[in-house]
């Protein structure tokens, strides 16, 4: 049998079951360096699909960054077959600054398909667009909640689209959501060149949480298995997703400070009292409620809110005890998992 082809990004040539990184070049600094986007390819020994993961396109949202080390350093891609392109860092200034956005304030998730002589976000947008999607069968985009923000683990992505859905079930996520494309978002560019794409949303900016690094990297690999680049596992655990109807933001009435009185993935049910918004001096205060059943999927965690600001996110489910039920086993596996094995960078 002829040894499988080298896979070329960048310029550089990566051999049949080997892997390297790759420093994509996207503008020269006025610091005299040069600014890149750090990519690892584990190029597998047998043909099989190209998926790419990719972390960090907000700055701040670092959960994802932890699920591609474990995920780069899992002794269960050995006989990967395929390829596997990892981007743990898109946006490595918003890294640097501990911020979602590129320092000219610009989101890099609202600047696809982006331009090669644009501004930063623009050139990270048309590099990611012209060297990772491009080469890409589908791909999984890793996010937090925005600062100040956590979110349940959850998969938002064209639902509809029968290829999408069945890795999005695959990925095996509490919580699915249907979810519109938003204009120059990663998510958009990739359907509108075919390749099938997943966001997985969990927990906040600036901070790891134990428990979507882990659904996150079960996720993944979960994804992998279901691609047929992975080979089945006995022990692999396969956890169903409730199926939101669409979801929507319950915000503040009145300003002032914020006692929540219902955690992420607790169900609610229409008129409950979900927090008080109170005045510094305790004199008076005012329940926050909620205006129709559902699991609370984001919510704020900064206590301290201005009348209009977006409090708790709540999914609407056709069946919404059995959501309740789903998102309630999620978290009682989840506390019993063991770490992923971590053995050498083997292939
Ligand atoms: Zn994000």
């Amino acid at each position: 049998m002829a040894a499988r082809k080298a896979f070329e990004l960048g310029g550089v040539s990566i051999a049949a079951g080997t892997r390297q990184t790759i420093d994509l070049p996207i503008a020269d600094l006025y610091t005299h360096t040069r600014l890149h986007m750090p990519v690892r390819v584990v190029h597998g020994k047998r043909d099989g699909p190209t998926l790419f993961v990719s972390a960090a396109v907000h700055g701040d949202e670092i959960n994802g960054v932890e699920v591609i080390r474990r995920l780069l350093v899992s002794k269960r891609l050995v006989g990967l077959k395929g390829t596997l392109i990892t981007v743990p860092i898109v946006n490595v200034q918003g890294f640097l600054a501990h911020t979602r956005y590129t320092p000219d304030r610009r989101d890099v998730n609202r600047s696809f398909p982006g331009s090669e002589n644009g501004s930063v976000a623009g050139r990270l947008a048309w590099r990611f667009a012209t060297e990772i999607v491009a080469r890409a069968d589908c791909g999984i985009d890793l996010h937090t909640a925005a600062v100040h923000r956590d979110n349940l683990p959850q998969i938002r992505a064209d639902l509809d689209d029968p290829k999408t859905r069945k890795l999005a079930e695959a990925f095996g996520a509490p919580v699915m959501i249907p979810s519109a494309l938003r204009d120059g978002s990663l998510r958009e560019y990739a359907a509108s060149t075919g390749v099938p794409m997943l966001l997985y949303e969990a927990g906040e900016a600036l901070r790891f949480d134990e428990q979507c690094i882990r659904a996150g990297v079960r996720g993944v690999l979960n994804v992998m298995r279901t691609l047929g680049m992975l080979t089945p596992s006995k022990k692999a655990s396969r956890a169903s997703s409730a199926v939101a109807r669409g979801s929507t933001w319950v915000r503040a009435e009145r300003s002032g400070i914020l006692r929540t009185q219902v955690g992420l993935g607790e169900r609610v049910r229409k008129g409950q009292q979900l927090a008080l918004v109170s005045d510094p001096f305790g004199e008076s205060e005012a329940p926050i409620e909620a205006k129709f059943g559902g699991v609370v999927i984001g919510r704020t965690n900064l206590p301290l809110v201005n009348e209009g600001d977006a409090v708790f996110h709540i999914a609407r489910f056709a069946d919404v005890r059995e959501a309740a039920e789903t998102v309630e086993q999620f978290s009682d596996e989840t506390s019993e998992w063991e770490l992923p094995e971590q053995g050498p960078s083997i292939i």
